[in-house]
């Protein structure tokens, strides 16, 4: 069965950073379940999802994502100066990514520079402007429930649990 809009499809990944050679591998899936996504409905950034289209189960390839197809280009005037205090007590260094509750709800930042009372973050999602790396192995792909559909994610294994 290929993979096309409104199927499940459930892959292993190993994402690294093009042209960075030293850098290890930022993630992947290949020590947990594989990553479950409804293909079509935007669960993962546009240029796997594009590249895994008419793909089937057992099917390993690469492929490189720009960043404007992946977490998108940096952008500037992502700075902000937050209270030491809203980082509950944690030890702080330049270049640690952490999940900071915002008014608009919880967002990964980066830290850039830690001052006595404030603390210098960036909002940039963490991944953005940089080109990726996909190592993908399609496990398998099946149709989607009504359900699933209608909610535009996977349910039971990988998926949302309701
Ligand atoms: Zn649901």
């Amino acid at each position: 069965m290929k993979i096309e809009k409104d199927r499940v499809v459930l892959f292993h990944y190993i994402v690294s950073e093009v042209g960075n050679d030293d850098a290890a591998e930022m993630e992947s899936s290949r020590d947990r379940d594989p990553m479950a996504i409804l293909a079509g409905h935007g669960n993962v950034i546009p240029g796997l999802e594009k590249a895994i289209e008419g793909r089937e189960a057992g099917e390993r390839f690469e492929v490189d994502v720009v960043a404007a197809d992946a977490y998108g280009e940096r952008r500037e005037g992502l700075g902000q100066r937050v209270p030491k205090k809203h980082f509950s007590g944690q030890k702080l260094e330049p270049g640690m990514q952490l999940l900071l509750n915002t008014n608009f709800g919880p967002r990964a930042v980066t830290i850039e520079k830690v001052g006595m009372s404030v603390v210098d973050v960036d909002l940039n999602h963490p991944m953005a402007g940089r080109d990726l790396h996909f190592d993908v192995e399609i496990i398998e792909v099946r149709e989607a429930s009504l359900e699933e559909i209608e909610h535009g994610h996977v349910h039971g294994a990988g998926g949302h649990q309701h």
